[in-house]
């Protein structure tokens, strides 16, 4: 009998990306390939232009409505817990609880498995499946807010500044920035789990995405466009203690000063820092990320059971420390070519 192969002999980093061999396919990999396996539908993993792509279904669709023609000349679709053979592994996608379709891809090959987790999150989101630990020999994780000092609160008590903040200024929109794909879905569902039945209004950039959601099963309630051009001033008067939809990049510009008296609210991990918040003219904070936060990435580690972990996009070097004082071996995956993400929180 031999022994497995090292994981790091057929998973490895080439200058397109984390390249695994026996397979011939990249995953999430920053260029177009022949080949790639992609976890989720965030651009800065789902890019347009490869040859062939795998993914779940719903993470194909994102891609379509993003991408169009260019989204994949040919494109499999890949239920959660199906397995299939590709080349000499077998690839099984699981969710990994961070956006609609969102999956950890993982690899089989030889007797020897890694995990290879994309974003993921451990906090509660009613738009997509929960992330399942999966035992392995190397787990590779990523590391968006791989620092101690990132701490999520609970998601309902950061809600609740919104709703309270809704009660107090009955007379003001407040109009929360948020990305496009995840967080919006994610905080409209949250809003409605709370028990906010009124009309949400949505920036035009926003509307693609929650209809997919909508016709992917994922119920968002009355939803209505946020059209302030042109209107006058009854036409403002319905944004009166509404919540409004819009990308961060709009919260602070002239579209949202067409509201009436808005509160400038916003939805990311990074509103724990308070200069980002000033920075972008946000006086509503609220701590929400689709990403771990530290004691996420820790608990997630240890869950896995991997004696090595491979870290990647973000802060490496704290969790790569931290890993090796649980007793794993730890490294950072230096992938090239990454780019600023458009969920980046
Ligand atoms: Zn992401
Ligand atoms: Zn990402």
């Amino acid at each position: 009998m031999t022994a497995a192969p090292k994981p790091e002999s057929w998973v490895r980093v080439l200058p397109e990306g984390l390249y695994v061999d026996p397979g011939g396919f990249f995953i999430d990999p920053p260029r177009a390939v022949d080949r790639a396996v992609i976890s989720h539908g965030h651009a800065d993993h789902a890019r347009p232009h490869h040859g062939h792509v795998l993914a779940t279904p719903e993470t194909l669709a994102i891609m379509r409505q993003r991408y169009g023609a260019n989204a994949g000349a040919a494109q499999q679709a890949l239920a959660c817990g199906e397995t299939l053979r590709v080349g000499a592994v077998d690839v099984r996608l699981v969710p990994a609880g961070h956006v609609l379709g969102s999956a950890q891809v993982v690899l089989d090959y030889d007797g020897s498995r890694v995990v290879v987790s994309g974003d993921y999150k451990r906090s509660p989101d009613p738009t997509c499946a929960p992330f399942e630990p999966v035992p392995c020999d190397v787990f590779v994780t990523e590391a968006t807010f791989g620092l101690p000092v990132f701490r999520h609160p609970p998601v309902a008590a950061e809600l609740d500044k919104l709703l309270r903040s809704l009660a107090l200024f009955p007379e003001r929109a407040h109009v929360v920035g948020v990305y496009a794909l995840g967080k919006c879905q994610r905080l409209i569902a949250l809003l409605r789990e709370a028990g906010h039945d009124r009309p949400i209004y949505l920036h035009g950039a926003l509307k693609g995405l929650c209809d997919l959601y909508e016709r992917q099963g994922v119920a968002l309630g009355p939803l209505e466009p946020a059209t302030v051009a042109g209107g006058g001033r009854e036409a403002r008067e319905k944004f009166r203690g509404a919540v409004v939809l819009a990308p961060p990049s709009a919260i602070a510009d002239r579209w949202s000063r067409r509201l009436p008296d808005p509160v400038v609210a916003a939805a990311s991990g990074w509103m724990r820092v308070r200069q980002r918040a000033r920075q972008r003219g946000v006086e509503l904070p609220m701590v929400i990320s689709d990403h771990a936060d530290w004691d996420e990435l820790i608990a997630t580690i240890e869950e896995t059971g991997a004696p090595e972990i491979w870290v990647t996009h973000g802060r490496e070097e704290a969790l790569v420390l931290q890993a090796g004082k649980l007793g794993r071996r730890a490294r950072a995956l230096a992938l090239v070519g990454r780019e600023e993400e458009d969920d980046a929180g």
